[in-house]
């Protein structure tokens, strides 16, 4: 893409760096993005691991990398206070914490428990209930200038696949039908994301279908990276469904993180989603993010007829526990996939009216949500 263009399209895009509250909740990420800081998997793939980490045990593995997130932790804390991009540069270990990453991520693929659905999988001999084996398939990859006006433009990855079953699904030709798209391994996914990068792309939106099944590959991508000298801010585009060890394996390779929250009733993410436990999953997650103060915008989708069931309890949830998070209230609803097909969704098999849009507005401005600069 010329890589300028966005500027027509999205003037907004570069405009929204005028607002201090933007600029102060996405410092880390504008700061990646500008390499005026390395992304944490420079940091992670520096955090020196013993070399013989492939002979541990699962249990003792997870211990190792639990005691190396903490090193992590401290040298973010150190570079979220003085910067310095000079260390995506620097010699690697022989061994590192991204390293134990990738290693415990591909270990999943024998009994997958990435996501929440645990439905322990042999990948390599079979499918999970996300459809997906033991290769992801990209179905596209293009620079997205339809993101919220801080991504853009957002280097975007499309994974086909995914763990949900959402009925009103958008991207459903690919999420559900995992044959979509081409296969492509971890060498792949870094060169897409070099060609992405160079190419004038804000960051790397790993997105679907779900990213969630695909931790391994995109894991061992950003080993490829790191060796390179490559930077570039790592987006996670994802339902949050992850279980906490799935969780963990990224944390310290997000730079920004998009999740969508979608329902405030358990009952209606197992009708629209088939996704059971749904509060409790989503809310541990997001607390788990939100109490490291990383960089975030949460999308909020608003249904028809579900304002006071699910945006209103969404809203009120992010209000009081992700105060720092930015918040992009959704109208862009319509019926697609099974809702205009079966009569069981006819209550939402319309687009959400302007009345609701009005009240989705007025209690994210009661909470004193920042939603403005990116809805
Ligand atoms: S990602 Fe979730 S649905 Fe897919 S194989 Fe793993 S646990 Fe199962
Ligand atoms: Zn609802």
């Amino acid at each position: 893409m010329e890589a300028e263009l966005w500027r027509i399209y999205r003037p907004d895009a570069a405009a929204v760096w005028e607002d201090e509250v933007v600029r102060e909740r996405l410092s880390w990420y504008y700061r990646v993005m500008r390499d005026e800081a390395p992304a944490k998997y420079h940091i992670a793939a520096r955090v020196e691991a013993p070399g013989d980490y492939r002979e541990a045990n699962d249990e003792e593995l997870w211990r190792i990398h639990d005691e190396l997130a903490k090193a992590f932790d401290e040298e973010w804390a150190r570079q979220r206070e003085r910067p310095d991009v000079g260390l995506a540069s620097r010699p690697l270990p022989q061994a590192s914490l991204l390293d134990v990453k990738v290693e415990l991520a591909y270990r999943q693929l024998k009994g997958c428990e990435l996501c929440e659905r645990r439905c322990r999988a042999d990948r390599t001999k079979g499918r999970g209930a996300c459809l997906l084996g033991a290769k992801p398939r990209v179905a596209s990859f293009f620079h997205h200038l339809g993101e919220e006006a801080p991504l853009v433009p957002s280097g975007t990855i499309f994974f086909a696949g995914c763990n949900f079953r959402c009925a009103y699904c958008q991207n459903w030709d690919i999420s559900q039908y995992p044959e979509s798209g081409v296969e492509a391994g971890p060498r792949e996914l870094a060169l897409i994301q070099i060609k992405l990068r160079r190419e004038g792309a804000r960051n790397v939106n790993w997105v679907g279908g779900e990213p969630t099944p695909n931790i391994p590959w995109i894991l061992d991508s950003m080993r490829e990276l790191a060796k390179r000298g490559v930077n570039v801010p790592q987006l996670w585009n994802s339902n949050m469904y992850l279980t906490q060890r799935g969780l963990s394996l990224i944390l310290h390779a997000i730079d920004i993180w998009l999740p969508d929250f979608k329902y405030g009733s358990d009952e209606h993410a197992l009708r629209y989603s088939v996704a059971p436990r749904y509060w409790e999953v989503v809310t541990r997650n997001f607390s788990a993010i939100c109490g490291r103060g990383e960089d975030i915008i949460i999308r909020h989708l608003v249904l028809p007829g579900h304002v006071d069931c699910c945006t209103r309890p969404v809203l009120e949830w992010i209000a009081k526990n992700c105060p720092r998070a930015l918040v992009n209230v959704m109208d862009q609803y319509h019926p697609d996939y099974l809702v205009p097909r079966l009569a069981k969704y006819r209550e939402i098999n319309r687009r959400v009216s302007e009345e609701e849009m009005r009240r989705a507005y007025r209690i994210a401005d009661e909470l004193g949500l920042a939603w403005r600069q990116v809805s």
